[in-house]
């Protein structure tokens, strides 16, 4: 096999096209002086900065490497005797993190939006009395995206005069976008600003450890009174200096990091690799596959990336040899039959997905390969039969009932039989309910009287089981009043008339159990209804749940305004004691068709394993549960672009994302639960609940299913 001339090192954001050669002349010359200290404050290349920028010199400081002034900044404004609290954003650079762990100092990070961009709002949300710096990195490391100048003044004009924003510009040079912020503009009217530069990036002297600050002169000088005067190497000093001067060194790396970048997303698309527009030399990536197999597949090959999270990793653009080794590389890794060695069908389905995307005419293979699949009854056969059918939707055919064995579609009774088995003999639905259930009644334990909100009851079910629980409860038993609200039934001659039933059952439960009980119901989209309408007592304990609701809404990225953000927001104003959610663990939001696919052949695939585990082969709801409950699912998730896609679910890291950014944390709920749970739902023992911080996974032979959570707002 052919191998990589030179290792790709595409980890550490580098500038892979080398640096100036005037730079290599300049320390030739500065080798005799070695012997000798430094410039203290590298006074010379201070002054020169200070012209580049258009600065006084006494509002510059030079650090060894960006690094170092990040750490002087955390020291000054947040160390430890001050009680200081630093602000950042997530996913951004580490290191002000590590900065804030390393002194002991509080950090709160605020996540992007799912367009990965900055939420101005939310980081004045998490504004403290403690809050003394806040760290915006622009463009973000290490998504790509930026700042706009509009969004910087906004945030510079809300924020306290005591709290230091430091926008980190270590890849502002490559910065193309006309209206990323100018931090450098703003520095006249803002004292409590600061510009963090290095020379590690587009100057290619990342092994020189070098970086410079900007600043009012007064904010300067309590950087200058902690660092140390011979903090910066000659050599760093000479080569900057020379890199400084060296414009068309600058010019070219930016031109050839331009055209590299563009070839490099190209490539990336083609492939089925999700990329964001970036303003770095670099690019962020999710291809719908564990981000850890991308990172061990191109590491095993030579290939450096850095790995963000559990799905996306972050790439630095390079020249032509090793984008043609990335090419190679990606078609190597993402090979539906490396992805599926034992599964020939699964792979096939991603086969016909990419000829899809590259254009070609997938309408004969596709009507072979579902008579083909409806010959099997397993896991991996239902699977790619629902894929397939999902495709030809796509593909603008027809095969719904291609290869059916009974053509007709099921009835409303044969449905809900179908429902009930799905409820019964499997945990995909219960789960959920059993792990808000117990959560909500430790938060209202003690209360007199409760409110709560169903966002999207359903037939109620998950409340059964609730009013059992609560009426186990020794003493007083609280007040219970359910508003259910769901979409209204347009069929019907009363659009409100089968959640009113669903009333009627639940009101007759609790009647039998010696509950006292009350019910309204809301037949509305979630969309049309302002959750701050609903009448609520000064003595009822707020709590809201959603199961398997909120991933219809769409957000920010389909249309504005963001419907996720706006409904959450209202759930958040009516301070529930506790608001529970769950949701499938998959991205069918952010990622478009091919990682998309990728990822949502791993998810079904999964829980057909689980229906074809714990179901019959030949049971006729199994077949309603796999081509009505979840074919129609897949089919929207796999044809459903742009509004048409209403299956919008997102993992749970986002999910968590989009909680904390509009204010929510984690809720604590008992160790206990887990024992609980496995009793009550008594699962395979090919099921696992992963714990985290908000609540469990279900997991399904090491594969994640659903996440169940509990949330309350932030204090
Ligand atoms: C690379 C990088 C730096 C540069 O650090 P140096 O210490 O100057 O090498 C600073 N901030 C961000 C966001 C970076 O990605």
């Amino acid at each position: 096999m052919e191998t990589n001339p030179l290792p790709y090192q595409a980890g550490t954001n580098e500038n892979l096209f080398g640096a100036s050669a005037q730079v290599q002349a300049a320390l030739q010359q500065a080798l005799s002086q070695v012997h000798a200290y430094p410039q203290p404050d590298a006074a010379t290349l201070r002054r020169a900065l200070a012209s580049t920028i258009g600065v006084q010199a006494q509002s510059v400081v030079i650090g060894s490497g960006s690094a170092e002034l990040i750490s002087l900044l955390v020291r000054r404004f947040c160390g430890t005797r001050s009680g200081g609290e630093l602000l950042t954003l997530t996913p951004s650079y580490p290191l002000y993190r590590h900065e804030a762990d390393a002194l002991g100092v509080s950090c709160r990070e605020v996540p992007l939006t799912s367009a990965l961009e900055l939420d101005v709002e939310a980081l004045l949300r998490q504004l403290r009395p403690e809050t003394r710096l806040c760290f915006l990195c622009n463009p973000n490391n290490p998504t790509g995206t930026y700042l706009r100048h509009e969004q910087l003044e906004h945030l510079l004009a809300k924020l306290p005069a005591h709290v230091v924003v430091a926008v980190d510009e270590a890849y502002i040079e490559y910065a193309t976008a006309p209206d990323c912020a100018k931090a450098i503009e703003l520095l006249p009217q803002h004292p409590n600003l600061v510009v963090l530069r290095t020379f590690s990036k587009a100057y290619g002297l990342a092994s020189l450890r070098i970086g410079y600050l900007a600043a009012n002169p007064a904010l300067v000088e309590q950087i200058l009174a902690i660092k140390q005067p011979y903090n910066v190497n000659q050599l760093a000093q000479v080569a900057a200096l020379a890199a400084l001067e060296d414009t068309s060194f600058l010019e070219q790396t930016l031109v050839a990091t331009q055209t590299a970048k563009a070839k490099i997303t190209d490539l990336l698309r083609q492939n089925g690799v999700q990329t964001w527009p970036s303003q770095g030399n670099f690019l962020y990536l999710d291809a719908g596959v564990p981000a850890q197999d991308v990172h061990d597949f191109l590491l095993k090959n030579h290939l450096l990336t850095r790995q963000v999270d559990a799905h996306t990793i972050r790439l630095t653009v390079g020249p032509d040899h090793h984008q043609d080794y990335l090419a190679r590389m990606l078609t190597e890794l993402l090979a539906p039959a490396r992805l599926y060695p034992d599964k020939p069908l699964m792979a096939q389905v991603l086969q016909l997905g990419a000829s899809h995307t590259l254009g070609q005419d997938i309408t004969t293979d596709l009507e072979g390969f579902v008579q083909q699949a409806a010959e099997i009854t397993d896991a991996e056969g239902r699977t790619v039969l629902a894929f397939a059918r999902a495709l030809a939707a796509r593909n603008g055919q027809d095969l719904t009932n291609a290869g059916n064995l009974y053509a007709s579609s099921p009835g409303t009774v044969d449905m809900i039989a179908a429902f009930n088995v799905l409820v019964n003999a499997t945990p995909l639905v219960t789960f959920g309910h059993r792990f808000a259930n117990h959560a909500i009644l430790q938060a209202i334990a003690g209360k007199p009287a409760v409110y709560l909100l169903d966002l999207g009851i359903g037939s109620g079910l998950q409340w059964l089981h609730l009013f059992e629980l609560v009426a186990a409860l020794p003493g007083k038993l609280p007040t219970l009043h359910l508003t259910g609200i769901d979409i209204p039934d347009t069929q019907a001659d009363n659009p409100a008339e089968k959640l009113a039933q669903t009333g009627l059952r639940l009101a007759a439960h609790a009647a039998a159990l010696g509950l006292a009980f009350s019910y309204t119901c809301v037949a509305t989209r979630l969309e049309d209804f302002d959750l701050s309408n609903l009448e609520i007592n000064e003595d009822q304990t707020v709590i809201v749940n959603a199961a398997l609701a909120l991933h219809h809404l769409h957000d920010g990225l389909t249309a504005m305004p963001d419907q996720r953000d706006r409904v959450l927001r209202q759930v958040l104003a009516l301070r529930p004691a506790l608001f529970t959610l769950t949701e499938p663990d998959t991205e069918h939001n952010r990622l478009d068709f091919l990682p998309r696919l990728r990822e949502s052949l791993r998810h079904y695939h999964t829980v057909f394993d689980v229906l074809h585990t714990l179901l019959p082969a030949d049971m006729p709801e199994r077949r309603i549960i796999e081509q009505e409950f979840f074919g129609r699912e897949i089919a929207n998730v796999v044809a459903g672009e742009g509004s048409a896609r209403v299956e919008r679910h997102e993992r749970r890291a986002a999910w968590q994302n989009r909680l904390r950014r509009l204010g929510f944390e984690a809720a604590t709920t008992s160790p206990a639960l887990a024992n609980t749970l496995q009793q009550e739902l008594h699962l395979h023992p090919d099921f696992t609940l992963a714990p985290h911080s908000a609540g469990y996974t279900l997991h399904w032979r090491g594969t994640n299913i659903i996440a169940a959570t509990a949330w309350q707002p932030a204090h």
